[in-house]
């Protein structure tokens, strides 16, 4: 150190405490040009949020509700299929078929395979509001001689009643026109559950208002909310008619149909 005295040291002094000041600066600059990036970021995405959210509610006016009855280890009935094959396979034909047309947002109780009770579908339904709401099932009988189509619309006495009918006589039939043998008053019940628990079906023509609980899945809906029992899985002739996968596809078609015309008559009614 001899030779130097602390002026010597001075420039480097300044120079040790400049260079971190100029860093902080720096930082500071990248932090600010980052925050904007992230304030302009969020800005956009809350734009095009919107945006979709206003597409997506006027460009698709109709939202239904389907429901593939049974799944994940509930099976439904067994027969020459099982129950739960068929209600996949129509509601994933039907879904398709309304994703196709463009006016429908779809929401489905539960995904494929998966197994869901049906308070927690209804629920699930309840809290979207749907336009419709159709839940799929297939028939079965210890006489394997029983076959055909029928539909349990919400009963009388719900404030859904009369569109539900409307809705189910539809359903039915549409069910006709691809070669369904209906069952009852074509092919439209009112199922119900008494006190004991036991289910209880009349035929349509029984227009008393029960004080049972109806089906699961046809309470709470402020829809038109319909429950089919597509054919019967016990019989040969229906699966091989609505069963296998063409069939499926034959009563999806069905059911579209029956869709778009009930909505098509409200859409008149309302319009007059
Ligand atoms: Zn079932």
């Amino acid at each position: 150190m001899k030779g130097k005295n602390w002026r010597d040291f001075e420039p480097e002094k300044k120079q040790r405490s400049t260079e971190p000041r100029q860093r902080r600066k720096k930082r500071k600059r990248k932090k600010g040009r980052m925050l904007r990036r992230l304030i302009w970021f969020v800005i956009l995405f809350a734009i095009g949020y919107a945006g979709f959210m206003l597409y997506y509610t006027f460009s698709k006016p109709y939202t239904i509700a389907l429901d593939a009855g049974h799944g994940g280890w509930d099976v439904g009935a067994e027969g020459i299929i099982n129950e739960v094959e068929l209600t996949e396979r129509t509601v994933s034909e039907l879904e398709a078929l309304l994703k196709e047309d463009g006016r429908f947002r779809i929401i489905l109780s539960r995904k494929e395979g998966e197994g869901m009770s049906i308070t927690e579908r209804n629920q699930k339904f309840q809290k979207k509001h749907p336009d419709l709401m159709l839940s799929i099932h297939g028939n079965a009988n210890d006489d394997s001689s029983a076959n055909g189509f029928e539909c349990y619309p919400s009963p009388p006495g719900y404030e859904n009643h009369e569109t539900s009918l409307a809705f189910a006589q539809l359903l039915a039939e549409e069910m006709r026109t691809v070669g369904a043998k209906l069952r009852g008053t074509e092919g439209v019940r009112f199922g119900y559950y008494n006190s004991n628990g036991e289910k209880v079906l009349v035929d349509s023509s029984d227009t008393e208002v029960y004080d049972f609980d109806t089906f699961g899945m046809l309470k709470n809906m402020d829809c038109p909310a319909v429950l089919v029992e597509q054919c019967f899985i016990t019989n040969q002739a229906d699966v091989d008619q609505f069963g296998t996968e063409d069939g499926c596809k034959k009563a999806a078609a069905a059911y579209y149909r029956a869709i778009c015309r009930y909505l098509e008559s409200i859409e008149t009614i309302e319009n007059a």
